[in-house]
C-alpha cells in the first residue's frame, strides 16, 4: 500500500449515505450465489467496475438483481454484518446504515424481521468489538407511495423507541424520476414530528425545483446528493438559500454520482461548490459494492481532485462528526476518538 493509501486508511471517518442493499463487497455477493445458483446470477451483473459508466435507470436494475440475492432473514444477517466488518476496516468510527425494509412472501421475511434482522447484526458486531459505532435509517422507497411511506414510518417510530437507540431516523430514495415528494409529504411531517430525523434525496436529477422547495420546508436534517440544487447546474439560489438558512448538510457520493452519470467529470461534482460556499459537507460512499468503492477511495479521490491537503480531509472527517444523527454524548465520544488518533494518523 503507498502513503497515500495507508493515510486514507487510517484517517477515521464518519459514514452517513450508505444503501445496505448497494453496499454488499464482491466477497459476499459470491457467497450469495453460492446459496443461490440456481438465479444463474453472474458478479458482473451486481457491480459497476472502474471506468464503466451506467444511467440511473440501469443501476437501479443492479439493485433489484441484489434484491434477488436477498431474500431471507440469514442473507440479510450475513449481509449486513459483512458490510459492518468492511466498513470498520477502512477505519469507519461512525456508520449510518439505511436499507428499505422488504416483505418476500416465499421465505417468510416481513418488513418487521428484516428490520430486527439488520439491528441483530448491529448488536452480534458490538458484542465482538468491532470498532465501529453503527445506527440504522428505516428507508421509504418513493416508488411504492404514500400508503406505504406511512407504514414505513409507523415501523420507524416503533424501533425507534425498542431498539436501544440504534434506529435514529428515516432515509427517502429510490427511483427520483418516480412519483412526487408532495405524496410523501404526510409521513415524512409525522416522522418528524415524531423525534425521527429525516435525510432526504433530494435534487439527484434535474428540474425538480418544486418538489425540492416543498421538501426543504420540512426542513430536512440532511440531503443525500442535492447535485442540481445550485444555479449553475439549473437549480435556483433560493433552493441554495434554504439549505444554507438552515444549516442543513449534505451527503456527497462522487463516485456513484460519476458512475450514475448524473455528473459528467468528477472535477465537476458540488462537492466543490458547497465546498467553497463552507457549508457543510459529507464525503460518502452511497452503494460501495455497486460503484466498486469504499470511503478511504472516496476521501482519496476528493482530495486528488479539488486539491485538499491532508489537514483539510482531517478537518472534512472531523466536521462530519458534527453532522451524525445520534445524539450530542455519541458526538463528544467521537470527537475524543478523534483527538486521540491524531498522532497516530500524522506520525
Ligand atoms: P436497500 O434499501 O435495499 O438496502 O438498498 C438499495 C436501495 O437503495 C435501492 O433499491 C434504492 O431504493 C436505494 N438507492 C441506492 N442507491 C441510490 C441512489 O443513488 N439514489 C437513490 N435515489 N436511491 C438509491
Amino acid at each position: 500500500m503507498d502513503n497515500e493509501t495507508v493515510f486514507y486508511r487510517e484517517l477515521p471517518k464518519v459514514e452517513l449515505h450508505a444503501h445496505l442493499n448497494g453496499s454488499v463487497s464482491s466477497q459476499t455477493i459470491e457467497k450469495l450465489i453460492g446459496r443461490k445458483p440456481h438465479l444463474n446470477i453472474e458478479h458482473s451483473m451486481t457491480a459497476i467496475g472502474k471506468g464503466q459508466l451506467r444511467t440511473l435507470d440501469e443501476c437501479f436494475e443492479v439493485f433489484k438483481v441484489i434484491h434477488k440475492l436477498v431474500d431471507t432473514e440469514e442473507d440479510i444477517l450475513m449481509v449486513a454484518t459483512d458490510v459492518i466488518k468492511e466498513f470498520a476496516a477502512d477505519g469507519v468510527k461512525y456508520l449510518e446504515l439505511r436499507s428499505t425494509p422488504r416483505e418476500e412472501k416465499d421465505t417468510g421475511l416481513t418488513k418487521r424481521s428484516y428490520i430486527e434482522t439488520v439491528i441483530n447484526a448491529i448488536q452480534q458486531c458490538k458484542s465482538e468489538g468491532v470498532d465501529i459505532d453503527v445506527r440504522f435509517l428505516v428507508a421509504i422507497d418513493r416508488r411504492n407511495g404514500t400508503e406505504v411511506a406511512m407504514e414505513t414510518v409507523k415501523l420507524a417510530e416503533d424501533f425507534m423507541l425498542s431498539s436501544d437507540g440504534l434506529v435514529v431516523g428515516l432515509d427517502l430514495s429510490g427511483d427520483p424520476t418516480v412519483g412526487h415528494g408532495k405524496d410523501l409529504l404526510p409521513a415524512l411531517q409525522r416522522a418528524k414530528n415524531s423525534g425521527l430525523k429525516l435525510s432526504l434525496h433530494l435534487s439527484e436529477v434535474p428540474s425538480q425545483l418544486e418538489e425540492t422547495d416543498l421538501l426543504l420546508n420540512l426542513p430536512p436534517d440532511r440531503i443525500g446528493h442535492g447535485t442540481f440544487l445550485h444555479p449553475a447546474v439549473g437549480g435556483s439560489q433560493s433552493l441554495v438559500d434554504k439549505v444554507v438558512k438552515n444549516n442543513i448538510p449534505l451527503e456527497l457520493c462522487l463516485t456513484s454520482n460519476v458512475k450514475g452519470s448524473t455528473v459528467a467529470r468528477y472535477s465537476d461534482h458540488h462537492f466543490k461548490y458547497w465546498y467553497q460556499l463552507g457549508h457543510p459537507s459529507v464525503i460518502c460512499t452511497d452503494d460501495k459494492g455497486v460503484f466498486c468503492t469504499d470511503l478511504s477511495q472516496e476521501y482519496h479521490l476528493a482530495a486528488s481532485t479539488f486539491g485538499l491537503s491532508r489537514a483539510d480531509m482531517w478537518k472534512l472527517s472531523q466536521q462530519a462528526i458534527d453532522c451524525i444523527f445520534a445524539p450530542e454524548a455519541v458526538k463528544q465520544q467521537l470527537k475524543q476518538k478523534w483527538n486521540d488518533l491524531h498522532p497516530q494518523v500524522f506520525k
